[in-house]
């Protein structure tokens, strides 16, 4: 019997694996699919400053500027740390920025003003500075496993739970396998499983939020709206490319709308004059769990750490403050326990998962290579996604045959294709769907692209 076993191999699922294992206890961490593959390998990798929740939600504002600090710290490899702006469009915004600024002051968030004329929009009306930056969450999440692994942890990729019991959890392969404290970390599903087992669960409302990608990095900066969190008021930068976001609708789909986009690029565009006519080359969808139900903006992304005997479940919470859920969760399993090991994470460095000679490029565009270092748990996993293999301009065409898997790979692609198809899109659209079919043959499923009915030019 191990001494706790956590569901979920997500952000938070590691984390609290390498808490405790960093703490002495022996730990198993199950992921059904492979490391990150639920919300934390589908968000914008925004590492916020705190700014952003700074009006609605001080407390989350003052973790997140601590946080901010601690990742830069301890996961320089991990971070490009741009800054950010909030820009002011109109004369409401600018109006919001007073109260953006005295929330900021209020929850110890560093901002500060800054002259429009050196801003990435010198229309905007006024520009405030942050320290927000981008943070890969992919190379996050396997180093916080591969650290946990280090320290003695047990990570199995492919292996989701079907149950929880007392002391115990059944996975979906037929195996009973013991652990005093089970950690519950799977993500959106984390209340489904808790319902599965015949327990109570807290009210966890699916959340989908859709993002799109450019063909090349627009700005340097991460870029926010001078306003309330809303749809289409954040552009990340991130590798060669930047992240426009998000949406927030109640749904449980991964499926990107072609409506989202039409409404991200117009803000797009309203925020950043310099994104028009940038080409977008995706989009991708993630889900979030929020607490509560209702309306998706007027839900909190706080996180909430629910305890009974023997049992801990972690719903909601951002990336950016992953390390704090861990501790807060980490302490309640000490606790559990009866052990009092310190939390470690704070001060320790996390390892640089990436090999330290780059190996064959094969993907140009965004200059991947077999960049990950070997780890035992992820043998039979399709590691392109941690080299950023197709996430670049040519979107797999050249380099979908690196992949474990290329005919899920581009199938994924495919997916992110479609919702973005239109009249500027459509040359690159067939090139792409001509590779993708020359690659796979019949394995292909046939898909054709049919033009959206709404043809029309969009006006921003
Ligand atoms: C569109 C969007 C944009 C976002 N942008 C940002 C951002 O820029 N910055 C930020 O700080 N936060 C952001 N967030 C929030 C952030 O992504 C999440 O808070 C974080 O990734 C949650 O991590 P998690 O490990 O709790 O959940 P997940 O990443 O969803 O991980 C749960 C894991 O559990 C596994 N699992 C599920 N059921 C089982 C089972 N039965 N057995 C075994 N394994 C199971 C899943 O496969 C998955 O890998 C965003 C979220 C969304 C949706």
């Amino acid at each position: 019997m191990v001494d706790a076993i956590v569901i979920g191999g997500g952000i938070t699922g590691a984390g609290v694996a390498r808490d405790l294992a960093l703490r002495g206890l022996s730990v198993t961490l199950l992921e059904k699919s492979y490391p990150a593959a639920g919300a934390t390998g589908r968000c914008h990798g925004l590492l916020h400053s705190g700014a952003r929740y700074a009006v609605k939600d001080p407390r989350a504002a003052a973790e997140c500027a601590a946080e901010n600090r601690v990742v830069k710290n301890m996961a320089p490899h991990c971070v490009e740390d741009t800054g950010g702006v909030f820009l002011a469009i109109d004369e409401a915004d600018a109006g919001y920025g007073d109260r953006l600024v005295s929330g900021c002051k209020a929850a110890g968030v560093p901002v500060e003003e800054l002259s429009v004329a050196d801003s990435p929009n010198p229309a905007a009306l006024r520009c405030i500075g942050t320290k927000d930056a981008a943070v890969d969450p992919f190379l996050l999440t396997l180093a916080n496993l591969y650290d946990a692994y280090m320290a003695g942890a047990e990570i199995v990729t492919g292996c989701g739970v079907k149950r929880i019991g007392d002391g115990f959890v059944e996975t979906e392969d037929g195996r009973t396998i013991k652990g005093e404290v089970i950690i519950n970390a799977a993500g959106c599903e984390c209340a489904e499983l808790l319902q599965a087992s015949g327990r109570s669960a807290p009210a966890v409302q699916a959340d989908h939020g859709t993002l799109l990608v450019t063909e090349r990095k627009v700005c340097d900066l991460v870029v926010n709206r001078m306003r309330m969190p809303g749809d289409g008021d954040i552009i990340v930068p991130g590798h060669t490319t930047s992240i426009i976001g998000t949406t927030s609708e109640k749904s449980a789909s991964t499926i990107p709308l072609r409506t989202e986009y039409h409404k991200l690029v117009r803000e797009a565009v309203a925020l950043l004059p310099s994104m028009k006519g940038v080409r977008i080359t995706r989009a991708f969808a993630g889900i979030r769990p929020l607490l509560g139900s209702g309306d998706g903006r007027s839900l909190s992304r706080d996180y909430k750490i629910f305890e009974e005997q023997g049992l801990i479940t972690i719903a909601g919470g951002k990336l950016t403050t992953y390390r704090l859920v861990a501790e807060h969760a980490s302490d309640a399993v000490m606790r559990m326990l009866g052990e009092n090991g310190r939390c470690r994470t704070m001060s320790e460095a996390l390892p640089d998962v990436r090999r330290e000679e780059q190996g064959e490029i094969e993907c140009r565009c965004e200059s991947a290579g077999r960049r990950i270092i070997e780890m035992p748990f992820l043998k039979n996993t399709d590691t392109s996604r941690y080299n950023r293999l197709g996430f670049g301009a040519c979107q797999g065409m050249r380099c979908a045959r690196f992949s474990n898997s290329p005919e899920e790979f581009l199938q994924e692609r495919w997916k992110g294709v479609r919702p973005i198809i239109d009249e500027g899109q459509l040359q690159q659209a067939y090139v792409a769907w001509a590779s993708y079919k020359t690659r796979l043959g019949d394995r292909w499923p046939g898909d054709r692209i049919v033009l959206p009915r709404d043809r029309e030019p969009m006006n921003y």
